[in-house]
């Protein structure tokens, strides 16, 4: 135990969560909008859509800007939309930017409701095992997988250096609707996020 390097010492005794908004609200869309014809992709993500299983690129859409998006979150500082995005407040972004949490890339999310709110992407995929997923079939346009569904344990991810860090695994959980990123952290960040007095945030244990 002692051989080890301090920080990785740390990373292997500290406790680690999966983070989950309280409410996936079906009024907050970022890439398609509801309408009296049911879901309607937003125009200018056209070309992004598999012409087989409709998902979009997410990562490419979120480049291009959200001008279209409709958020009718007004109160938590961290909820999802309809498709799974996470989003995030203005001070849950300066919470964990003031504090020097890495690992996250935002995207202005403008809205009618005046909120600052911004699209999360997590940015440190740490490496997972294969087994601690089940895969769907794979789309035969894009070649995605339909569903990816999995919550491996601290066991099945290679955990990173720092605690100050928001992280996914190299294998993204989907649902037919498209990408939902697994955001994980360890402890520290937690106690930051519930001692800010943030709203929406749930926190669960990942058990090794
Ligand atoms: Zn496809």
């Amino acid at each position: 135990m002692t051989d080890l390097p301090f920080l990785e010492w740390m990373s292997l005794e500290m406790r680690y969560y999966s983070l989950y908004a309280r409410d996936t609200r079906s009024d907050n869309w970022i890439f398609r909008h509801a309408n009296d014809v049911g879901v309607t992709l937003n125009e200018g993500y056209a070309d992004l859509r598999c012409p087989k299983c409709k998902k979009i690129d997410e990562l490419k859409a979120l480049k291009r800007g959200l001008g279209e998006c409709q958020i009718r979150e007004r109160k938590a500082d961290f909820f999802a939309s309809h498709e799974g995005m996470s989003c995030v407040s203005l001070e849950f972004k300066q919470c964990l930017e003031a504090a020097g949490v890495r690992g996250l890339e935002y995207y202005a999310a403008p809205n009618a409701i005046g909120r600052s709110v911004f699209v999360i992407v997590p940015t440190l995929r740490v490496k997972a095992k294969k087994s601690a997923f089940k895969f769907g079939k794979k789309c035969p346009a894009c070649r995605r997988f339909k569903t990816v569904y999995g919550a491996p344990s601290t066991e099945q991810i290679e955990l990173p250096q720092s605690a100050m860090t928001i992280l996914t695994t190299d294998v993204s959980p989907e649902k037919e609707a498209g990408l939902m990123f697994q955001l994980m952290t360890g402890e520290d960040v937690v106690k930051l996020l519930k001692d800010a007095g943030l709203k929406g945030v749930l926190a669960f244990r990942i058990h090794p």
